[in-house]
């Protein structure tokens, strides 16, 4: 049985958000259409990861000095702010759950976030309704696409990206992203 993962299709993370991806609208769109035209049961399930950010420690650059954009940010994603909410081209009636990361740290893999309003992990979840299989899309293809992609595959997953539904921060970090997902066993399609 094969899931899908949303991963942080957010307003603060396309354009016009505090992070904003070039390509995030695009792929909120195409997400939504993927799904409305791929056949019933591709998906036994499909799940969306949302950053949301309380107090996430070092992840924000301090006050005064730049995001280095690679481990320091802008602010974004603020728990219940408007960045945090879905893109409104992603069809959010397509999501089975949400899985929120990141409340007190920085967390880019969507395996580090929980069920909303339980403690219940991603893998534990997928798990329970016999998931074996899973495709990741999302934003962005540098950080938390491709941290969980490697999560999924170090969670026993067999993971598939598709790259065409991703939006990178950077179109180099973006290739360099899809390598390294190859290099552990990702398919990308
Ligand atoms: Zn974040």
């Amino acid at each position: 049985m094969r899931a899908l993962i949303v991963v942080d299709i957010q307003n603060d993370f396309c354009p016009g958000g505090s992070l904003g991806t070039a390509r995030g609208a695009e792929v909120a769109a195409a997400v939504s259409a993927y799904l409305r035209q791929v056949p019933d049961g591709s998906y036994a399930t499909v799940v969306g990861t949302k950053d949301w950010h309380i107090d996430p420690a070092g992840h924000f650059a301090a006050e005064g000095t730049a995001p280095d954009f690679d481990e320091t940010w802008p602010v974004h994603c603020l728990a219940g702010s408007a960045g945090a909410d879905p893109h409104p081209d992603l069809d959010t009636s397509l999501i089975d759950a949400w899985f929120l990361k990141g409340e007190y740290t920085a967390a880019y893999s969507g395996f580090e976030g929980h069920l909303e309003g339980t403690e219940e992990t991603l893998a534990a979840w997928l798990r329970a309704r016999d998931i074996t299989d899973v495709d990741v899309c999302g934003i962005a293809t540098d950080f938390c696409v491709r941290a969980t992609a490697l999560d999924a595959v170090a969670e026993g997953f067999g993971v598939r990206v598709l790259s065409e539904l991703c939006a990178p921060v950077t179109p180099g970090g973006g290739a360099v992203a899809f390598d390294q997902m190859a290099y552990v066993g990702v398919e990308l399609v």
